[in-house]
């Protein structure tokens, strides 16, 4: 295996240090390292984070790899800096037996850019009837932990406590995405002031708020680990404060695009804006910004979902809801907290990687720990263009935006899987 050796690099926030990777792990970290064997990369003026861990990424494969494949979502995992991605099981075949993740998880493997972590649908099908193999995939290759009908919502409150019950027996988690689906039929939009004047029909607060707070009831009662998806809204938020304080076995995310863009840009009937839950409003994300910052949301996820053109752009009623997240996470972040290291480490590495029990990933750059980090440059300002994704789909709202930070390097298990801003393979 080979060595690198990461010059001046400020760890996590810290004075600049010298950083050796060697034989897949963390060899030292200090001042005035000297290895003559080693790859020297320049950290000046770097920042290196855990690797980024993403809980809720859409990889399309099996299914719709014309939109995007297992290869392809964990390059652009890679120049996002992420070392660590969960795939969502809304895939066709389904992600609702053990064949379906152990297809994902070796794929992922295979492609060796991150480490992709199937995560097993709740109901067969996603269709919210009866349970799926949930003790099948846990035992499987993949070691499913983390179950979601994502997509859909597990409406059904005996179904949601039954699987809740279930995962118990092996710690797993239950993450659902809160969609009254009674209080959005036919929605397009958020429910207020834009989607009255524009006379689309609106998906209420309410109906993520009421399934918020059913689900942390249920998880209450029966002692189980529910995880919240896309937290969008600042009922939501308070919601989860309630539980959180009563000592509810409840985790929650919020979406970069959740944290910075409104409702408004439904004015342009742009349907790269269009997504579930729908963009809300700036109140909601001045809430959602101080949940972020005080905990009671635990991470950011992106909720990467690719699209391919003929679902994506035409009209805004037909449009697919869905935006890409992993290439400019690490940007929005860094806008929306400003240069707080280890806050971004906190909701982007440590605390995912721990919610999927990902041994390895999200632990800081320190001797003995698995090279699993990116390097980031804070001062570089870049301009999306989508034709340069590494995503097969182009369906960012961040288009010719220009965002803070870049990602240099990404590491995953001492090898660079992103050195000067490229992927390596
Ligand atoms: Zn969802």
């Amino acid at each position: 295996m080979t060595a690198y050796l990461i010059t001046s690099v400020s760890v996590v926030g810290a004075a600049p240090a010298d950083l050796l990777i060697r034989d897949g792990v963390v060899a030292a970290v200090g001042p005035g390292l000297t290895a003559p064997d080693a790859t020297v990369v320049d950290g000046t003026g770097l920042v290196a984070l855990p690797g980024l861990v993403d809980l809720h990424t859409h990889l399309r494969e099996p299914g719709r790899e014309d939109a995007e494949t297992v290869e392809s979502g964990s390059r652009a995992a890679a120049l996002g800096g992420y070392t660590a991605v969960c795939a969502m099981a809304n895939t066709s075949p389904v992600a609702d037996t053990a064949g379906v993740v152990e297809q994902v998880w070796r794929l992922g493997r295979e492609a060796g850019l991150v480490d992709v972590q199937p995560i097993g649908a709740v109901t067969v099908g996603l269709a919210g009837e009866r349970l799926a193999e949930l003790g099948a995939m846990a035992d499987s290759a993949a070691r499913v932990r983390i179950f979601s009908d994502d997509g859909h919502c597990v409406a059904d409150p005996k179904l949601m406590r039954r699987a809740l019950e279930y995962v118990k027996a092996f710690d797993g988690i239950i993450a659902q995405h809160a969609e009254e689906p009674r209080l959005t039929e036919g929605a397009q939009m958020h429910e207020g002031e834009v989607s009255t004047r524009l006379g689309l029909i609106g998906w209420p607060a309410v109906a993520e708020e009421a399934i918020i707070a059913r689900d942390v009831l249920l998880a209450e009662h029966v002692g189980g680990r529910l995880h919240v998806c896309h937290v969008s809204t600042a009922g939501s938020v308070e919601v989860l404060r309630q539980a959180k304080a009563r000592g509810v076995r409840v985790t929650a995310e919020v979406t970069p695009h959740h944290l910075l863009l409104t409702d408004v840009k439904a004015e342009t009937y742009d349907p790269v804006f269009k997504v579930n839950p729908p963009l809300r409003t700036a109140a909601d994300i001045t809430a959602l910004r101080a949940a972020l910052a005080d905990g009671v949301i635990d991470v950011i996820a992106t909720d990467h979902a690719p699209h391919a053109v003929e679902d994506k752009e035409c009209e805004w009623a037909y449009a697919r809801p869905g935006m890409l997240g992993l290439e400019t996470a690490l940007s929005i972040a860094l806008d929306v907290l400003g240069p707080e290291w280890d806050l971004i480490a906190e909701r982007m590495s440590r605390t995912p990687a721990r919610i999927a029990g990902l041994t390895g990933h999200g632990v800081d750059p320190a001797p003995g720990v698995p090279a699993n980090l990116t390097l980031i440059d804070p001062a570089a300002r870049r301009t999306i263009e989508p034709a340069e994704l590494a995503s097969r789909s182009r369906n960012t709202p961040y288009a010719r935006m220009t965002l803070p930070g870049r990602i240099v390097a990404t590491f995953l298990r001492g090898e660079p899987t992103v050195l000067d801003g490229k992927a390596v393979k």
